[in-house]
């Protein structure tokens, strides 16, 4: 397993040329199709030992036996609460189960299609993008609790809906994070649209150093 998903590159783009640039210590918080953290200590990339660091999307934040399945074959991952995917089956099941949308029932809505009715105020997309927030707040002060960073970012294609999002996380970081860290940390979300530059420099690079396609 080589660095098969992106968030390293973008964590190295964001130390190189972007926001992590000042920072030792800092964490880089992907949300998408999946979900992972690049995770920088003394200004390095720590990888793991097997390059399996940061797989924040399986973490477990759900342990019942309703609890949703992942796609790694475990239930009960942040991912499967979070990421594109599970959104759209997400409020597919809300739309079928009798909750009001503008979206109609439709086993292919796409995540764009939950987003835009989201921004535009559709009770039930703004509802499951405050529950996206709680559960990313979750995964968030629990590695505020182990790493003590300086910084996190938060970007990825699945946060274009910024505030939706930020607002329940910021609340459920705070109840959650140990010793009142949180307000030592600064979290900062990062427009991924205007990053994207920065992180096909650092693929490449990545991808120079490692030898492998990611
Ligand atoms: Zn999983």
């Amino acid at each position: 397993m080589y660095l098969e998903n992106d968030v390293n590159a973008f964590t190295l783009g964001e130390k190189w040329l972007g926001e992590a640039k000042e920072y030792q210590n800092a964490l880089c918080v992907t949300l998408g199709r999946g979900v992972g953290v690049g995770i920088l200590i003394n200004g390095t990339l720590f990888g793991g030992e097997h390059h399996g660091a940061g797989e924040i999307g399986h973490m477990k934040i759900a342990t019942d036996p309703d609890a949703p399945l992942c796609v790694c074959g475990s239930s009960g991952c942040l991912e499967a609460f979070i990421s594109n995917p599970a959104i759209c089956n997400y409020v597919q099941k809300r739309i079928k189960d009798g909750s009001k949308s503008i979206l109609q029932e439709n086993e292919a809505i796409t995540i764009s299609e939950i987003q835009q009715a989201a921004l535009s105020g559709d009770e039930l997309c703004v509802k499951t993008y405050k529950r996206v927030g709680h559960f990313l707040g979750i995964g968030i002060a629990n590695l505020i609790n182990i790493f003590d960073p300086e910084v996190i970012l938060i970007g990825g294609e699945g946060t274009v809906v910024g505030n939706l999002i930020y607002q329940e996380m910021k609340r459920t970081i705070h109840r959650n994070a140990v010793y009142g860290l949180d307000k030592e940390i600064q979290i900062k979300p990062i427009d991924f649209e205007d990053n994207l530059w920065v992180l096909g420099v650092a693929t490449l690079v990545v991808q120079e150093i490692f030898k492998v396609s990611i």
